[in-house]
């Protein structure tokens, strides 16, 4: 029987776009899936004429594959990929290579791999962006694990990933769980882009009044720039022109305004939380979708309570130039947050991220693919120490030039009541971070007042205590 190269467990939307693509690049493919539907209608319709052969059992499955076998598991992540490497594990042999390319919380991969690795298998956790377009035609692909496992697989890898002007979008990120902590982060800025651009076509909706067509027009404009071109904006201009067939309406002012998650966003958070990493747009744009899905209590509130009335009295142009800034500052902010979190969690965990790597290879294949990821690669390369991206000195200098615009979208904003909180998380981000002093000298003294938990001062070495009591008492 002839072998094939590669397998991949799990034909949902990814697992058989990546399937596909493996085989397309000269790999013949094994399949598998729990149910057997989707095996049959991929290899009647999608695998016609390809090198791929079904399996309907997990031993013939990996019977089907040459050794050492390299598995792609590409099924719902969580208690699934435990239950699949727990099926697979009895029936591979040392050297064989368990590949994991769903969304998996990464210290889950870290226990998979201490689970695994002693065994003499090999194992890596490996984020896959990009959707069913990127998984098809070439996604960014983040792997960590075992430097030598990745080195093994990497001339597969760097065939199926997104090809740039700087070489395929996957690189080794780490060991254990970095290539997905990574995946996860990632997902966390595609969040604050997201909103980001929702606040900007609110603004440009309800403050400049903006109708679908002039929504495509400027988003079709900002793509061509070189601060905003991007997947994100291209899409978003395609939305708008689209009609309802049957209501002859733009469709997505009939989309419900009620956005899902699937936690990514919110994992981001929670562990920018524990390292101690301030993500305040990621923070909003996660708030944002859960106010979204109030829609009911914010049905019953509309009618309640009110909020300024009046009209924007600039001039349009002007403003839509406004907005673009906003964006395009809020967005240097935003990834300044997620790159710091990489930052703090390389440290933390030792994997050594290189950071300009993780923005090469986001530049193609994913959603947050854009221009302005070359900018913060070269970023690094002047400086790959560098503490903050605020302080490279081109987003230095596009914030010095273009802050009087970001604060007037935001007052504006908050004059007329439309809320802009990714824009002003971010702008609050930027002013925090550049204030020599904050006021949490206060905060330190009402700490020591009331649960005596001592402060340092400016002026002298050591740890003070005061009782504060009020100067009249203490007369
Ligand atoms: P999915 O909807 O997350 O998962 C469906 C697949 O998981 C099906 O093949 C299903 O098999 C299998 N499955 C579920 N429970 C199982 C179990 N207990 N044992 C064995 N198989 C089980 O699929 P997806 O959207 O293709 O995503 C796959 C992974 O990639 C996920 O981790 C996802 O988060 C990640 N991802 C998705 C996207 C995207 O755009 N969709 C993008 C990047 C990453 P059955 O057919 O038998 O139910």
């Amino acid at each position: 029987m002839t072998l094939q190269s590669f397998g991949v467990i799990g034909l949902a939307v990814m697992g058989e776009n990546i399937a596909l693509n493996v085989e397309r690049n000269g790999f013949p493919i094994a399949v598998y899936n729990r149910s057997r539907d989707k095996t049959d209608r991929f290899m009647a319709e999608r695998a016609q004429g390809r090198n791929a052969k079904a399996s309907f059992t997990l031993e013939d499955f990996v019977a089907s594959l040459e050794r050492p076998r390299k598995i792609l598991v590409m099924v719902q992540a969580g208690k699934p990929v435990d239950a699949v490497i727990g099926q697979l594990k009895p029936l591979l042999n040392e050297g064989d290579i368990i590949i994991d390319g769903g969304n998996s919380w990464y210290e889950d991969t870290e226990r998979r791999t201490q689970d695994l690795e002693p065994t003499g298998l090999r194992y890596l956790g490996m984020g896959v962006s990009g959707g069913e377009e990127g998984a098809l035609n070439g996604p960014s692909l983040m792997p960590g694990g075992t430097e030598s496992s990745y080195q093994y697989l990497s001339p597969i890898f760097n065939k199926i990933a997104a090809q740039v002007d700087d070489g395929a979008c996957v690189t080794y990120i780490g060991p254990g769980g970095s290539g997905h902590y990574v995946k996860m982060v990632h997902n966390g800025i595609e969040y604050g882009d997201m909103q980001l651009i929702a606040e900007a076509y609110d603004l440009l909706k309800n403050v400049a009044g903006l109708d679908s067509k002039q929504l495509h027009e400027v988003f079709a404009e900002w793509n061509t720039t070189d601060e905003l071109n991007s997947f994100l904006i291209e899409i978003t201009a395609n939305i708008f022109p689209y009609i309802d067939p049957d209501t002859k309406k733009p469709l997505v002012e009939l989309v419900m305004d009620a956005a899902g998650q699937k936690g990514t966003g919110r994992w981001t958070v929670q562990t920018a939380l524990d390292l101690g990493v301030p993500v305040p747009t990621i923070v909003a744009a996660v708030n944002s979708r859960i106010i979204s899905s109030y829609k009911e209590e914010r049905i019953a509130a509309s009618k309640q309570l009110t909020g300024p009335s009046g009209k924007y009295d600039g001039q349009t142009k002007e403003f839509i130039n406004m907005v673009r800034d906003a964006l395009y500052c809020s967005k240097i902010c935003s990834y300044a947050q997620g790159m710091a979190l990489l930052y703090k969690a390389s440290n933390t965990y030792n994997w050594n991220l290189q950071l300009g790597e993780m923005a090469r290879i986001w530049k193609g294949g994913c959603i947050i693919r854009a221009g302005f990821l070359n900018k913060i690669k070269n970023a690094y390369a002047e400086n790959a120490s560098l503490a903050n991206l605020l302080l490279a000195p081109e987003f230095k200098q596009t914030i010095l030039d273009r802050q009087n615009a970001w604060r007037s979208v935001i007052m504006t904003a908050a004059k007329l009541g439309i809320p802009v909180p990714a824009f002003s998380a971010s702008l609050d981000y930027f002013d925090s971070y550049r204030r020599e002093r904050l006021p949490q000298n206060l905060t330190q003294a009402q700490r020591d007042y009331f649960g005596a938990h001592t402060y340092k001062r400016i002026d002298k070495e050591g740890t003070f205590h005061t009782e504060w009591v009020p100067v009249e008492e203490s007369k």
